[in-house]
C-alpha cells in the first residue's frame, strides 16, 4: 500500500524588541544570507521554509515577521490567529531586550491559544551571542529557570551572524509542534 505523503502548514510568529535580530534570523534560516542592514519594512513581512521533514512528511514553515511595530510592545490578535508556534527573541548585549522578553510572551499567550487552548508552543532565542559569549554563560542558569517559570518550549544563544543554532531552534520548534498535532 503506498503511503500518504503528510503536508502541513505552520503559522510561525517571530517577536520580541526592534533591533534584537529578528529579520536576520528570518533571513539566516530561509536565505542563508546576513547583512548589517535590514530596513524596517513596515507592515508585516513573510518568508516560507519548506523543510523535507522525513521521506513522507514536508512542512511548510510560514515565517512571520513584524516590521515597524515592535516598539508598541504588542500585536493585534488577528495578527497572532491560527499561530502554531513562535520565537520570541531578544539580544544578550542589551538588557532591556530579555525584559520585554515576559511582555510578549503575555501579549501572545493572551492573545493567541493552539485549538486544544494550549499555550503556542514558544522558543526563547538569545540572539547576538556572536557579541558577548561571557555574559551570556554567566546568565545561563537564569534563562534554564526562566523558561520553566515561563512556559517556554526551550531557548537556544543564536547568531544570525554567525549561524548559530538556528536550524537547531527551529527543529525542537517543529517536533514540539508535530507532538501536539
Ligand atoms: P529586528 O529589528 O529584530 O528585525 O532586527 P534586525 O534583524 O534588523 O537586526 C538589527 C541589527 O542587529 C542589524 O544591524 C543586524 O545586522 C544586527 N544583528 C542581527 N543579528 C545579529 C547577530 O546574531 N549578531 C550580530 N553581531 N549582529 C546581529
Ligand atoms: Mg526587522
Amino acid at each position: 500500500m503506498e503511503k500518504a505523503r503528510k503536508e502541513y502548514l505552520f503559522k510561525v510568529l517571530v517577536i520580541g524588541d526592534l533591533g534584537v535580530g529578528k529579520t536576520s534570523i528570518i533571513k539566516r534560516y530561509v536565505h542563508q544570507i546576513f547583512s548589517q542592514h535590514y530596513r524596517a519594512t513596515i507592515g508585516v513581512d513573510f518568508a516560507l521554509k519548506v523543510l523535507h521533514w522525513d521521506p513522507d512528511t514536508v512542512i511548510r514553515l510560514q515565517l512571520w515577521d513584524i516590521a515597524g511595530q515592535e516598539r508598541f510592545g504588542n500585536m493585534t490578535r488577528v495578527y497572532y490567529r491560527e499561530a502554531v508556534a513562535a520565537f520570541i527573541v531578544f539580544d544578550v548585549s542589551r538588557a532591556s531586550t530579555f525584559e520585554a522578553v515576559s511582555k510578549w510572551k503575555n501579549d501572545l499567550d493572551t492573545k493567541v491559544r493552539l485549538q486544544n487552548g494550549k499555550m503556542v508552543p514558544t522558543v526563547l532565542l538569545a540572539n547576538k551571542c556572536d557579541q558577548v559569549k561571557e555574559g551570556l554563560r554567566y546568565s545561563l542558569p537564569k534563562l534554564e529557570h526562566f523558561c520553566k517559570e515561563n512556559g517556554f518550549v526551550g531557548w537556544f544563544e543564536t547568531s544570525a551572524k554567525d549561524n548559530v543554532h538556528i536550524e537547531e531552534a527551529a527543529r525542537l520548534l517543529v517536533e514540539t509542534v508535530l507532538a501536539v498535532e
